[in-house]
């Protein structure tokens, strides 16, 4: 198969990780730095092309978007998706991952368990919102960001308000969130390819840190998750059209809650931690998707 991983960057573990599996498997893999992308929008015939080449006879593509591009992006993957090229995860299911608010409305829909969250744009509002979270302490964050930046722990109810205000000054979208102190500052990242956990660990934030991101310096171990969280990942990835994700979740006192779904799962933490071959896992499920002539669903119709 001609299989492009649409990625910024070559030298990323995660891109290195999937090219080299699917070398391994004898496909012809292509890095394609989808931001240098244009694209033409013409009718019944969509093509797509870097610099002057016309980007054509792919079987498959894996979307690597970066938040920064995710707009750019999810378009270049619809383009892919309208030529009839397989995507692993599609346009439509990023962008609702890439909206932390949209997701979550998505899964209290279907009855995933969610930490209490409220949203709410109206200053006159902050009262409320806040109450409706249980007030202080409460999560607040930003609803496009990225590797913890932008989620900030208000201890009290003066700071909750004074971050609030801050974050409504900039324009920026927020939701405010029930704070699970009793995960102790870990939290369950859980792998998910093709409908199945195929890893699990547990991430637990440096000292002094509520966010358990590996990038803050979080740092991660093996874990055995129980059946109901293994449903609760693999239903959530389901909910949102996800082949390929990586399910975040949260040991709360009411069993195991979602704190967030991503499309581009980081795969060095989790290929480091549990010795697993994730890259080769994610290749082997798109060799069945195609040989299956499954094809994406919308074919770009999102
Ligand atoms: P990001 O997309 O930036 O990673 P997250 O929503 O995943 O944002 O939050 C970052 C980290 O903050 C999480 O990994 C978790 O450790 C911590 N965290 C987020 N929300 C909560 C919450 N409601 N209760 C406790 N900890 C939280
Ligand atoms: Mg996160």
């Amino acid at each position: 198969m001609k299989i492009a991983i649409l990625s910024r960057n070559k030298k990323l573990y995660s891109t290195t990780a999937l090219y080299e599996a699917g070398l391994k498997r004898g496909h012809d893999m292509h890095v394609i730095d989808y931001v240098r992308c244009h694209m033409e929008i013409t009718s019944m015939r969509p093509a797509i092309f870097l610099g002057s080449t016309k980007l054509e006879g792919f079987d498959a593509v894996i979307p690597r978007i970066g938040a920064t591009y995710t707009f750019f992006g999810c378009a270049v993957v619809r383009q892919f998706e309208m030529m009839n090229v397989y995507s692993v995860n599609e346009s439509v299911a990023i962008s609702r991952s890439r909206d932390k608010l949209r997701s979550l409305q998505l899964l209290a829909r279907k009855g995933i368990g969610l930490p209490v969250t409220g949203f709410a744009h109206d200053p006159r509002t902050t009262d409320a919102l806040i109450d409706q979270v249980g007030g202080a302490p409460l999560v607040i964050k930003l609803l496009e960001g990225t590797q913890g930046v932008g989620v900030v722990l208000a201890e009290t109810r003066k700071a909750a308000e004074s971050v609030i205000e801050a974050f409504r000054g900039l324009n920026a979208n927020i939701l405010a969130q029930e704070y699970i102190k009793e995960a102790g500052g870990a939290d369950i990242r859980c792998l998910v390819v093709g409908g199945k956990v195929v890893a699990a660990m547990k991430r637990q934030g440096k000292e002094g840190e509520f966010r358990s991101n590996l990038h803050r310096g979080g740092t991660a171990s093996i874990v055995k998750i129980t059946p109901e969280e293994r449903s609760t990942a693999v239903r959530a990835a389901s909910i949102l059209g996800l082949n390929v994700a990586g399910v975040d979740l949260l040991r709360s006192n009411h069993g195991a809650v979602v704190m967030e779904v991503n499309s581009s799962p980081g795969l060095e933490g989790i290929e480091t931690t549990t010795g697993k071959d994730i890259a080769g896992m994610i290749i082997d499920f798109i060799e069945k998707e195609v040989k299956e002539k499954k094809g994406t669903r919308t074919k770009g119709k999102g």
